[in-house]
């Protein structure tokens, strides 16, 4: 099937010149059915990687989870089936959006909030990775890469997904993400203080790396400008964490 579907491909190549121009951006274009495709397969190698075993507690995190995730995807540009789940990892102190809409959160930094406006902002800032087309375009570079075809989708494996998107576009994600949990009326200042307690954290550790707590300062002071830009009403009061 793949070497007939092969042999096809060499012969458009061959014959087509403006095909054998666009040779290199085979994968340039993929639907959101085969992005969510995509994503799914991801999170499967990420569930299996982390050794998730859904048990009532954690299908209760989950559904938490759910309910403040899509309150806050409710305004993201990209419409897609969103899915948030809790990764019961105490190491994993951080979030992770994969392609199609797929989001995990980690026990790690659950542990450092106290507020559901808290939570809010790391999902979205997950959201914008997946609604700017951050994990959209990774994931063209990894088909691309590993020469996996829009029919073996999934082949795909989490590695690849885990690293972070370079300066521009987590500064993007903060700042979009800071937006849309603010529209879904949640406090920017929520995004801030959490930013803070990892400062904290970082000045105990002493093999924290020294940029890390610049890097935290700086995004600290997009998120100020980007909460005094907004027109939207901020709220009085964070709501308080209401995990199950
Ligand atoms: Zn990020």
């Amino acid at each position: 099937m793949r070497d007939a579907g092969m042999k096809i491909l060499i012969l458009l190549l061959l014959f087509s010149p403006w095909l054998h121009a666009q040779d290199s951006s085979i994968h340039t274009s993929l639907t959101d059915a085969e992005e969510i495709q995509a994503g799914e397969a991801v999170a499967r190698d990420f569930i299996q990687h982390e050794g998730m075993e859904p048990t009532p507690q954690t299908k209760k995190i989950d559904a938490y989870l759910q309910a403040v995730g899509d309150r806050v995807a409710a305004h993201a540009q990209r419409k897609l089936p969103y899915q948030f789940r809790f990764d019961p990892n105490p190491g994993f102190k951080s979030a992770g959006g994969f392609p199609g809409g797929q989001v995990f959160v980690g026990a790690g930094i659950l542990a450092y909030m106290d507020t559901e406006d808290q939570l809010a902002m790391v999902l979205a800032h997950e959201i914008e990775h997946i609604a700017l087309s951050h994990c959209h375009e990774r994931l063209i570079k990894v088909m691309t890469e590993q020469h996996i075809s829009s029919k073996d989708l999934g082949k795909l494996t989490v590695d690849p997904f885990l690293d972070g998107y370079g300066h521009d576009k987590e500064f993007a994600a903060d700042r979009e993400g800071v937006n849309l949990a603010m529209e879904a009326g949640y406090s920017a200042d929520a995004a801030i203080r959490l930013l803070r307690t990892f400062i904290i954290l970082g000045e105990q550790m002493p093999n924290a790396p020294k940029e890390a707590k610049n890097n935290l300062e700086v995004r600290i002071t997009q998120i100020e400008s980007t909460r005094d830009a907004s027109k939207l009403p901020k709220p009085i009061a964070e709501k308080p964490l209401a995990l199950p």
